[in-house]
């Protein structure tokens, strides 16, 4: 019989943000995948868990993942566990996963602690519904593209960062998106946890530019839609009825729409039009 893969979260600091479950787990299972041995052996040894580790980190995940699904197909439960976090966000466990499934494997979560969450939760920005990306690049075109991209974005917005590259990050986020209100979660669940909230100005004048850190960034006040809606309406009339006769409306569709971007009624602008 087949065995399971058990995608296992661990603490992102404080070792008393284990899950019952998660011990539990990493007792039972027969192999345990890790980012870095070394790292996960001392969270083991913490709990005085005794288990085969195996390292399973980004650069090997395509070829260390075909031998531990070979493992499971074998019979083998195993667990796949990052250095801290939830394994797959901004960590690998994809690749992993993805063979599992078509393996028809079980893969089961152990939920737990995740940097992005914990600092999204305690921001204070609006948590309904928020876009999480994680990395930016160290590569200054790349970075300021990708900020470009979702700079009309109206949900939170989630970023990793390490310490070094910070101050290049914000100095980013400052050109492309303005002055946002920001939130960045530092040593979260550590000694030195703290959350510092204002304009990315502020922010960037007072870091203290150690440890691990999340930011939470404010989304746009105005969606792509309504901003194209304003550019439109900066038209004249006839460059509004121009625009939409290029898109291959006819006129009663065009006055129609011209008078819903404009919230005006449509007999005004029937009247220009005669
Ligand atoms: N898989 C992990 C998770 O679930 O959060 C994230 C792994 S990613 C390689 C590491 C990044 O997560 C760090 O560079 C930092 O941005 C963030 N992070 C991890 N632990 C953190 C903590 N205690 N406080 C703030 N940020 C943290």
């Amino acid at each position: 019989m087949k065995g399971k893969l058990y995608v296992v979260a661990t603490p992102i600091g404080n070792l008393d943000d284990i899950t019952y479950r998660a011990i539990n787990v990493l007792n039972q299972v027969d192999l345990i995948a890790a980012e870095d041995t070394r790292h996960t052996l001392k969270l083991l040894n913490h709990f005085n868990i005794s288990k085969p580790l195996i390292s399973y980190y980004k650069e090997t995940e395509r070829i260390k993942a075909s031998g531990i699904i070979e493992e499971i197909k074998n019979g083998k439960n195993v667990a796949i566990v990052s250095d801290a976090g939830t394994p797959g966000i901004s960590d690998p466990g994809e690749v992993l996963i993805k063979q599992a499934i078509s393996e028809n494997i079980e893969v089961i979560p152990i939920p737990g602690a995740c940097a992005a969450i914990s600092a999204l939760i305690c921001s204070g920005m609006n948590t309904s519904e928020f876009l999480f990306i994680g990395f930016l690049s160290a590569k200054a075109k790349e970075r300021n593209e990708k900020i470009e991209s979702i700079k009309n974005e109206t949900r939170t917005l989630i970023f990793y960062e390490a310490p070094h590259k910070i101050v290049d990050t914000l100095q980013s986020m400052l050109k492309v998106l303005g002055d946002r209100n920001i939130v960045i979660g530092r040593e979260i669940t550590k000694i030195h946890e703290e959350f510092i909230r204002g304009k990315i100005s502020d922010v960037l004048d007072n870091l203290e530019i150690k440890g691990e850190m999340v930011i939470i960034v404010e989304g746009s006040e105005k969606s792509e839609k309504q901003i194209e809606i304003e550019n439109r309406n900066k038209m004249s009339l006839q460059e509004h009825y121009d625009f939409y006769e290029k898109q291959g409306y006819d006129k009663k569709e065009i006055i129609k729409l011209i008078a819903k971007d404009r919230g005006t009624n449509k007999n005004e602008i029937y009247k220009q039009f005669t």
